[in-house]
């Protein structure tokens, strides 16, 4: 490619609202161009790092034995309101009527469409098992869209769905896709690490992994032994050290601060409302209300009331063990029940335990004890929650004992989720009826698995990976081209002579090559050319004459004059 054709702007400064250095440089490189908040042109530079992802992408899905497919984005409501999720979604679901009035979604994810289609397509085991993918662009109204492609509200995720004809068959599956990812993420250069997930939110029967790619500007947080291979979600994490002292001895456990007064489990007899559990604690809470409601498979479960701060929704799937749970918006529940959210008070049966953890994070320290008539004090909300599911762990805190191996500690680090497996069970082929008959002609349901990666936002978490003061470095598997070729004066006509021989043999040879064949400074093409981030770069100047030219990995910054024959080696 002639960089004087390609479609290409560099920005000198960082645009203001740009908060993540990959949204800034990418910006800046001109690989992007924003439409609207999370949503995005790839300009053909980026088109091309999306490619190369979806390519590995590919060939790794190829490889483990899954085949590709391509599901339409416009789904109907139909499909949804059949797994129940139509309401359950919530907020995120992009929803909307064709001129029939007929109601539509955008998908977010493809588990109805896939469902339904091999519910249709496979009626015996002797065509099971079966892995199926697509790349395709998803639609999510996230609430806060931000960080560039991090978090988009439009973004190509690879898609993977297995069905097998029992568990044993799923793990194989799900072994196969936890391998591929493994390869994919590290062709593409990302340094992450494998982290058992919390599975609470789709119901816990099977395992799950993040696959989590190190940055700072992460928005998870990843808990992690330095001794064995233990590695958590914090939503998941647990630890040792904290649990047995702090509830057994009733004393802090070594990881508390000294201000922090030790967990104590007191007998509350009789209290089944917030209000009972307010008075009981003396909390001063009405000037915090709040209403928060909560919905699964079309109904309102229930309505509490909580404090200021943000609701953790995966505590609350705990806490009611239920698969579908959404916090739901005004508009749902109006549709659902008639109540308008101002209204403040139960509505279901799951309420003890909802108002347990609603006034435990109101008064900063009381939960429920999973036990009739206790409740625990003292308890530090976000961290301390688990003790009252199991009594044994509590939730991790950097520095505790490590619960799977005697020796380490966690350590903290964050992340950004680039991948998800899932292993899903029978959750949606129930729901849908995917069924097939069994060697003895006996009707079973299909188990499911399930496998995201999210390609658009691979392109961000390597750039939050590999970049320094002067721009982008890409990995050279995922590299837009793989060598810059810049003649320093294109007037010149030897030096533009050699630039084009050059060119000419690297494309010969299968190289992708970007000729800066503009007629511009030399500073002006060097400071583009770090931008933009090609890792290898062939500087064709003065020196042609005795048959030189200049070598130079991005990464490393070091020039080396070298022969014209000795640069094609290297690159080749
Ligand atoms: P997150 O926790 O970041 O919101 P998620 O758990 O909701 O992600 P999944 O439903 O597991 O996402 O989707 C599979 C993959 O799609 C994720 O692992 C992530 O890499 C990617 N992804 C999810 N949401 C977005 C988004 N808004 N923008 C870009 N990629 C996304
Ligand atoms: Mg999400
Ligand atoms: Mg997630
Ligand atoms: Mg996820």
């Amino acid at each position: 490619m002639r960089q004087n054709q390609l479609m290409l702007s560099t920005l000198r400064e960082s645009p203001g609202d740009a908060e993540a250095i990959s949204h800034q440089l990418m910006l800046r490189a001109g690989y992007i161009r924003q439409v609207a908040a999370g949503i995005y042109t790839y300009m053909p530079l980026g088109r091309r790092v999306l490619r190369k992802v979806e390519e590995i992408v590919r060939e790794e899905m190829d490889r483990a034995g899954a085949q590709e497919l391509l599901m339409p984005a416009l789904q109907p409501a139909e499909l949804w309101k059949e797994s129940g999720r139509y309401g359950v979604y919530g907020p995120e679901l992009m929803r909307l009527q064709d001129r029939h009035e007929r109601e539509f979604a955008l998908g977010p994810t493809h588990e109805e469409v896939i469902t339904t289609l091999v519910r249709n397509e496979i009626s015996s085991y002797r065509r099971l098992p079966v892995t199926l993918y697509q790349i395709q662009t998803k639609f999510r109204d996230e609430r806060r869209p931000r960080f560039g492609l991090l978090r988009g509200r439009e973004f190509l995720m690879k898609d993977a769905y297995s069905f097998d004809t029992d568990w044993e068959g799923l793990d194989a599956s799900y072994q196969r896709m936890y391998k591929a990812y493994h390869r994919i993420f590290e062709r593409c250069g990302l340094n992450f690490r494998a982290v058992e997930a919390d599975a609470g939110a789709i119901g816990g029967e099977g395992g799950t992994h993040e696959f989590m790619a190190l940055a700072d500007i992460g928005e998870d947080t990843i808990a992690a032994c330095t001794c064995c291979g233990y590695a958590a979600n914090l939503e998941k994490a647990t630890s040792r050290a904290a649990a047995s002292e702090s509830v057994g001895s009733h004393t802090a456990g070594p990881s508390h601060s000294a201000s922090v007064p030790a967990i104590e489990k007191f007998h509350t007899p009789g209290i089944r409302t917030i209000d009972q559990l307010v008075q009981s604690v003396g909390a001063a809470a009405s000037d915090m209300l709040k209403t928060v409601v909560f919905v699964a498979d079309e109904q309102v479960v229930a309505v509490v009331v909580r404090g200021d701060h943000e609701i953790n929704e995966l505590k609350v799937k705990h806490y009611l063990g239920a698969e579908d749970i959404a916090i739901a918006d005004a508009e749902t529940v109006l549709r659902l029940t008639g109540v308008p959210t101002g209204f403040i008070g139960p509505v279901g049966l799951t309420l003890p335990v909802l108002v347990d953890y609603a006034a435990a994070e109101l008064t900063h320290g009381i939960a429920g004890a999973n036990e009739g008539d206790y409740h625990y004090r003292n308890v530090q909300p976000g961290r301390d929650f688990e003790l009252s599911r199991t009594g044994d762990f509590r939730n991790a805190a950097e520095g505790d004992g490590c619960p799977s191996c005697a020796e380490g500690t966690l350590q903290f680090y964050r992340g950004i989720e680039v991948g998800h497996v899932f292993k899903l069970g029978t959750k949606y082929s129930e729901k849908l009826g995917a069924q097939f008959l069994d060697s003895s002609g006996k009707s079973q349901t299909m188990i499911m698995g399930c496998y995201g990666i999210g390609v658009s936002r691979v392109l961000s978490a390597v750039v939050e990976q590999h970049y320094d003061a002067n721009g982008i470095i890409w990995p050279i598997g995922i590299a837009p081209y793989q060598v810059h070729l810049i003649p320093i004066a294109v007037k010149d006509e030897a030096q533009m002579q050699a630039a084009q021989q050059l060119y000419d043999r690297l494309l010969a040879e299968g190289v992708e090559v970007l000729l800066d064949d503009r007629d511009e400074r030399a500073g002006v093409k060097f400071k583009d050319a770090d931008l933009i981030g090609i890792p290898l770069r062939i500087v064709v100047g003065r020196d042609i004459a005795s048959g030189q030219v200049e070598y130079m990995e991005r990464r490393a910054g070091e020039k080396q004059a070298i022969g014209t024959e000795e640069a094609l080696e290297r690159v080749l």
